[in-house]
């Protein structure tokens, strides 16, 4: 009996030093850059917090830019500050000193989660193509960079002329992954149902895409492509690690907003977040993840408690 109380108590103060241990590791800094945008970043900006915030391994800041055609020059944020910056913004140029400030940020090796109608941002800056890789709308063509899709499950570059960037209607839809090795991807299923989302195709740039993780079938019977398209990637750009999640159109009210609600969804935005930050992923694979049937949604952005 003494034997068995005493593994108990070891046991008991084991799990208490290991509570201690994760209540102790630094959370993530993250910062969170919205403030215009052609979608709802009232909306989407705050949900973007909570996921994060709720996941209990980031801290987020906000910093929203004034609105559109504003005095933008008090905008600059201290973007050396953070671990990984989100960028939920597709609006009026930033002040001079403020894309400096972030180019500073990302060539050091900074991370960076481009979300979003973020790729639809900032068309006529260079190197801000050529850390999303790939862009749409905004006057974007075919001097922004070839079209990339997929070719018989390689990923092609289009040199044909035309506007880029476009979507269907909404609608649920499989994703398929491409690399099933990324720290990223890692045990996560290879086809995953993601919940009602524009899916963006015909999207153009540089293509200096790193590692493809999703792509997904543009459907041309509900005005999509017929291609398949790179969806969530990382983007070759010197040390910085970018990751790049075009899912999430943010709906009316946080409260219907499937593609953020998606598990899948919210999933790839902090294990994104959190390789862009360190370069790894320590997260487990939840297990509301969605299956290759059902779409699975955390309404209230929080994962169940296991
Ligand atoms: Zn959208």
């Amino acid at each position: 009996m003494k034997i068995i109380r005493t593994i108990a108590r070891i046991a008991f103060l084991l799990c208490v030093v290991a509570q201690l241990c994760s209540c102790l590791a630094k959370p993530i800094k993250a910062l969170v850059v919205s403030g215009q945008n052609n979608h709802n970043w009232q909306t989407s900006h705050k949900v973007l917090k909570q996921i994060l915030d709720n996941s209990g391994i980031f801290v987020a800041d906000t910093v929203l830019t004034p609105s559109a055609g504003g005095d933008m020059s008090a905008f600059a944020p201290d973007f050396s500050k953070y671990d990984v910056v989100v960028l939920d913004y597709n609006g009026d140029r930033w002040p001079a000193q403020t894309d400096s400030a972030f180019l500073q940020y990302v060539r050091k090796g900074g991370g960076v989660v481009i979300y979003h109608a973020a790729d639809n941002a900032f068309s006529g800056w260079e190197e801000f193509n050529r850390i999303i890789a790939l862009g749409g709308w905004e006057g974007r063509n075919e001097k922004s960079g070839p079209y990339c899709y997929l070719k018989d499950g390689e990923l092609f570059l289009d040199n044909r002329p035309g506007p880029g960037g476009s979507h269907g209607q909404q609608r649920e839809y499989p994703m398929h992954c491409r690399n099933a090795n990324h720290p990223i991807t890692k045990g996560l299923p290879d086809n995953w149902m993601h919940a009602r989302d524009e899916m963006y195709d015909s999207m153009r740039g540089p293509a200096n895409i790193k590692d493809l993780l999703y792509s997904g079938t543009a459907d041309r019977n509900t005005g999509g492509s017929g291609r398949e398209e790179p969806l969530v990637f990382t983007v070759d750009y010197g040390k910085a690690r970018i990751f790049h999640l075009m899912l999430g159109h943010c709906g009316p009210t946080a409260e219907d907003n499937p593609a953020m609600q998606c598990v899948g969804f919210q999933t790839l935005l902090l294990r994104g977040a959190e390789w862009a930050a360190t370069g790894k992923v320590k997260q487990p694979v939840p297990s509301d993840f969605p299956t290759d049937q059902s779409v699975s949604l955390r309404p209230d952005y929080k994962a169940p408690a296991e």
